[in-house]
């Protein structure tokens, strides 16, 4: 498969990541069939790219035109069979192994032999996603950061199976979108993620601990050390039931207690409080009309 062959691109989740990469892929002329488990999350998910588009247009970054022409890209559905006319799928369904596993056996049963299968996931083993494809030789971790039509990033993965035109096809891909690419190996959290979530979760430990409020921790990033946001608003950001889920792949693969997830971020977890898209979790939120959220009173 080459850059020139992909027309369609499948993306798997409706999330806040499977938006944002559906708004990027349709903006650079592809078809994308957005796949979610029901209809919900997809008017949902069309509702945020709708605004996005809105929101590049009122900066002049889109003509209305291009913005309606893109938006048109953009095909809801809720079966995964639609897939089988893809020539690149993107997963971006929650951080879980048995799950991701799961999808990439089911995939490789409807989709043609030569399609590819990226995955979104921000730790989990490309080569054990590999392994559960069917064709290892054409799985790569496609890590687009959060929200995907902004950050410029993409950090592409080579599982220990991934052949060297896959991994072509990805860096290719990548710029095609306008997206600079890094190359990481199979490493757990790859290089954002392993540096980014001890932070997070050391800030964790912070507040845990009463040494400061989680407005002052955010404070002391953002006024102390030019962080844009503070490790907690950003936690909040990605989904703490995410941040969680990768702090357990680093503690589990890397066999290291520095990466143990604090207690506090588990606790939140389990009550509920997922950050954001729950409307709370170190700070509250509010729903605003196009669907984003801003930050409302202190929990
Ligand atoms: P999310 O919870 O916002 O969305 C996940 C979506 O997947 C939901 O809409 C859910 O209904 C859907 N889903 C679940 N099972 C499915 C299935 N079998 N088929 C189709 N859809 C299914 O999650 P997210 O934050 O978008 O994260 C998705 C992936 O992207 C995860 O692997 C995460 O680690 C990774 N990621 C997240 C961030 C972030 O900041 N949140 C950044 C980079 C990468």
């Amino acid at each position: 498969m080459k850059l020139g062959d992909i027309r369609t691109i499948g993306v798997v989740g409706a999330g806040q990541m499977g938006r944002g990469i559906s708004h990027v892929c349709a903006r650079a002329g592809y078809h994308v069939l957005l796949v979610d488990v029901a209809d919900p999350p997809l008017t949902e998910a069309l509702t945020t790219i709708r605004g996005g588009l809105e929101r590049a247009v009122e900066r002049g970054n889109l003509t209305p035109h291009q913005a309606g022409e893109a938006l048109a890209l953009i095909h809801p559905v809720t079966r995964l069979d639609q897939l089988r006319v893809a020539q690149l799928i993107i997963e971006a369904i929650p951080e879980d192994l048995a799950l991701k596993q799961d999808l990439f056996a089911g995939l490789d049963r409807i989709c043609e032999p030569r399609a590819v299968f990226a995955s979104n996931t921000s730790s989990i083993s490309i080569t054990k996603l590999g392994a559960a494809s069917g064709r290892p030789d054409r799985v790569v971790g496609l890590h687009f950061m959060n929200p995907a039509p902004v950050m410029r990033l993409v950090e592409v993965v080579r599982g220990l199976q991934t052949s060297e035109q896959t991994m072509t096809l990805a860096l290719d891909f990548t710029t095609q979108l306008g997206k600079t690419a890094v190359v990481a190996k199979d490493a757990p959290g790859f290089i954002v993620n392993r540096i980014l979530i001890p932070m997070i979760n050391e800030a964790i430990f912070v507040l845990q601990e009463g040494v400061a409020s989680a407005q002052d921790i955010d404070l002391a990033m953002t006024a102390g050390t030019n962080h844009p946001v503070g490790p907690l608003a950003l936690a909040d950001r990605i989904g703490l039931d995410t941040v969680f889920a990768i702090c357990e792949v680093l503690y589990q693969d890397l066999g290291d207690s520095k990466f143990r997830p604090c207690p506090l971020l588990r606790r939140y977890v389990e009550t509920g409080r997922l950050g954001r898209k729950s409307g709370r979790g170190f700070h509250l939120y509010e729903a605003s009309g196009d669907g984003c959220e801003v930050v409302g009173r202190r929990p």
